[in-house]
């Protein structure tokens, strides 16, 4: 079943470049579209700048939208008035990457994990303070801590309290951006498989976002790998790193340690840095990068194609404009 719809979403800046100059216009996030299945973990990967963080809060209406549908649970939520999104936002939560700046470093605690019951008005007053302690000791914290403030923890004891703020209000939805890069690679794993019982436990459906490709192969169902705003690629995530099939992908992957000492891989190293987005590349834009470009690539954009049964990717490699080379 369907939990969340995406439709032709884009998310365009405006940016100065200066008195008398004309605004350019960055497409932050350019005509994404995608679906996630209740119960699933779906991953938005690419390298810094490619619009997945903000494709996560255009979501949850963290941030405007150009134009676009999301749809969850049917509804569109991009035509619900502040008021129905706000309460819509008690099924909807977001981790975020930086577990010291999220949470109020005035706050305990106790009153970090009372307020979402508060705002949302959930559970009866006397009933919260059980309900804090059960998800504390959800996460592998207790009782001790409740009277403490965040700089008294270390960086995944906050994490664990970012999430258990996430998951308080029963959620069915969490967007968890980055949630493991900002910790230790020791800490990394303790957080993502708690975020994997919590996810058996409460039956939650995860939209995952990472440059971290390990860890998304470890941890999600479905991949879609973006690039300057737009997706590239998307597939079952044991088949993207079987058989990648977008040139980026194929370099992303190639740079992900191996896993056994035995095993021989051969990096793919890409010229060049990601172009700057506010003046992308003609045609297909990772053309200034990409091992494989052909003349076609420099001026006609690759639309998206399933290629295999479920693969979907944007490339002329595979389309019959190869010909045209
Ligand atoms: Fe490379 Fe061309 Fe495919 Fe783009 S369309 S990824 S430039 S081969």
């Amino acid at each position: 079943m369907t939990l969340l719809e995406v439709k032709n979403l884009k998310k365009y800046y405006e940016i100065s470049q200066g008195l008398f100059k004309p605004k350019v216009v960055v497409k932050a996030v350019d005509n994404v579209s995608f679906s996630i299945k209740k119960g699933e973990t779906f991953a938005l990967v690419g390298e810094s700048g490619c619009g997945k963080s903000t494709t996560g809060k255009t979501l949850l209406r963290l941030t405007g939208t150009t134009s676009g549908e999301i749809l969850y649970k049917g509804k569109d939520l991009l035509a619900l008035s502040a008021e129905k999104m706000r309460s819509l936002r008690a099924e909807m939560q977001m981790v975020f990457q930086d577990p010291y700046a999220s949470l109020n470093p005035k706050m305990t605690i106790k009153q970090i994990l009372m307020e979402p019951l508060r705002v949302h008005n959930k559970f009866q007053p006397e009933e919260r303070l059980e309900k804090i302690l059960k998800i504390l000791e959800i996460v592998g914290l207790s009782k001790e801590h409740l009277d403490r403030h965040p700089n008294e923890f270390s960086g995944g004891q906050r994490q664990r309290i970012g999430i258990a703020r996430a998951v308080i209000l029963n959620p069915d939805f969490i967007v968890a951006d980055e949630p493991v890069s900002a910790l230790d690679v020791s800490v990394q794993s303790q957080v993502i498989n708690l975020m994997l019982e919590l996810q058996k436990e409460f039956g939650l459906t995860y939209l995952f976002i990472s440059h971290d490709l390990s860890v998304v192969e470890h941890m999600t169902d479905r991949v879609a790998v973006m690039y300057l705003g737009k997706i590239v690629e998307l597939v079952d995530t044991e088949e993207l790193f079987a058989n990648p099939k977008h040139p980026y992908t194929q370099a992303l992957i190639s740079a992900v340690p191996a896993s056994h000492p035995k095993e021989v891989k051969e990096r793919i190293v890409l010229k060049g840095d990601v172009p700057n987005p506010a003046n992308p590349p003609s045609g297909c834009t990772f053309h200034t990068r990409c091992p494989f470009a052909m003349d076609i690539c420099k001026s006609v954009v690759p639309a998206l194609t399933e290629i295999e049964s479920g693969h979907i990717t944007s490339c002329h490699l595979y389309t019959n404009n190869k010909e045209e080379k």
